[in-house]
């Protein structure tokens, strides 16, 4: 090949980034603290794939929102022709799941999974094209415990992930879709009277979906937004009662809440309760986790009627907020070990097998240099000591240990068969 285009590197795709080891520890604390506490509540881990057939989204996200409209990565099939896309969203793809394999049969389920989700946006702080998601999801309840169990189990999250000065909690309730049904209505002749300051979007969405022009991000667009008619006002019965009864259990829990009538979802199946924490800390990306309920959503994808209601949380988001907290998780090996020599270099393969078989971290230098070299590559690495096996120790089946952090702690030699009891003694 000659042309030196393809001969340049290669980069990642927009809007898709890498996590490097640098900053992934953050990421592996964030997502183990939430797997525990998502434990404690009863919810248990699937996976779905990545990829599912393009009617799966357009049916329940909603054909006129954002997502289906025009942020969906959708391509066809070599092969089959079919149309596939890279999931948006995971709540889809786990009731496609649910209803496969009959998940909700014998009784309702509690579930989670995390993983990327891929959405066509324009990339900026808090907004990727590839990013990924906590989705916690209850499957087969239809009441309002639920529903404030999700957001207390989030309170506890941020509590565990020392964020919880950091977010703010606000529900609404969008009603069941009759109630909508008269809201729409409602928002139509308001948003009318109102036509020729109305965006481009507003404009076409005004005929399509007028809920979604409360979702404007659109600053211009707020004022007008504000003064709309609340779906609060319009709620039936049922969905009143719903409402009442998630704030009861807020209330119960002792969590502040604040009722933004304004708030919808970016999605179409949600109905009744809906909620998002917030934080002021990442500019307009300010959601950290939004959901709600979808009582309708497994009927919409062919199966039979199944309550349900669950979240998702933006992992970038919550990365970022970490850091903005000053919060940092760094792994190191406990030990590197140096050597020099061929017999040195045989018995340090062995030793330090030895050391892991007895559950100690221990980073064993690969690809030979000085021994000064050695201990630089040994200090970089954050292991707390550098274990010295060279030609002397070697023949006298020693290590020398040299502390890397602990500043006038004297070095020491060591039997290498009392290692791993020293090693067990300093490690706790
Ligand atoms: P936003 O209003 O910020 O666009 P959304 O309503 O589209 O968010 P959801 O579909 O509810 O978001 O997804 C839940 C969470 O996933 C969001 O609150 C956010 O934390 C995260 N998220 C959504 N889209 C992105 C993205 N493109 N990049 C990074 N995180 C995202
Ligand atoms: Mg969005």
């Amino acid at each position: 090949m000659t042309d030196t285009a393809s001969q340049s590197a290669l980069q990642a795709v927009r809007g898709m980034n890498d996590i490097l080891p640098d900053e992934a520890p953050l990421w592996l604390y964030l997502e183990d603290t939430a797997r525990r506490v998502f434990e404690q509540y009863g919810y248990r881990f699937l996976r779905m794939p990545i990829v599912e057939p393009t009617p799966l989204f357009v049916r329940s996200i909603g054909e006129a929102t954002d997502v289906v409209e025009k942020e969906m990565y959708t391509f066809e099939d070599k092969l089959s022709g079919e149309s596939l896309t890279l999931r948006p969203e995971a709540t889809a793809g786990i009731v496609r799941a649910s209803i496969q394999h009959n998940l909700t049969y014998e009784r309702p389920q509690r579930v989670w999974t995390h993983g990327p989700m891929f959405r066509h946006e324009r990339p900026q702080k808090g907004r990727y094209r590839q990013f990924h998601q906590l989705d916690v999801e209850a499957l087969g309840f239809a009441g309002p415990e639920v529903d404030a169990e999700q957001i207390v189990l989030l309170a506890r999250l941020w509590k565990a992930l020392g964020l919880e000065s950091c977010v703010t909690l606000k529900i609404n309730s969008i009603g069941d879709p009759t109630d909508r049904h008269a809201y729409r209505e409602a928002l139509t002749t308001y948003f009318s009277q109102h036509f020729d300051i109305l965006d481009d979007d507003s404009k076409r969405r005004l005929s399509t979906n007028p809920l979604r022009i409360l979702d404007s991000k659109n600053p211009a667009m707020q004022p007008l937004i504000e003064n709309a008619p609340r779906m609060l006002d319009q709620l039936g019965a049922e969905a009143c009662t719903h409402f009442d009864g998630l704030r009861k259990w807020l209330d119960s829990a002792g969590l502040a809440y604040e009722i933004d009538s304004r708030l919808v979802r970016g999605l179409d199946y949600y109905n009744r309760s809906v909620f998002e924490w917030v934080t002021d800390r990442l500019g307009a990306q300010g959601t950290v986790a939004g959901g709600g309920r979808y009582d309708g959503l497994y009927e919409s994808l062919g199966g039979k009627p199944t309550p349900a209601c669950g979240f998702a949380a933006g992992i970038e988001r919550l990365v970022l907020l970490l850091r903005e907290t000053g919060q940092s998780a760094a792994t190191a090996p406990l030990a590197y070990l140096v050597h020099q020599g061929d017999a040195a270099a045989a018995l340090a393969w062995q030793l330090a097998e030895t050391l892991r078989d007895a559950g100690h971290d221990v980073a064993l230098h690969a690809g030979g240099g000085s021994m000064k070299s050695q201990m630089k590559k040994a200090d970089a690495g954050g292991a707390r000591f550098a274990l010295i096996l060279a030609e002397d120790e070697a023949r006298d089946r020693t290590v020398t240990v040299k502390w890397l952090r602990e500043t006038g702690r004297e070095q020491q030699t060591v039997p290498i068969d009392g290692l791993v009891a020293w090693l067990t003694a300093v490690a706790v």
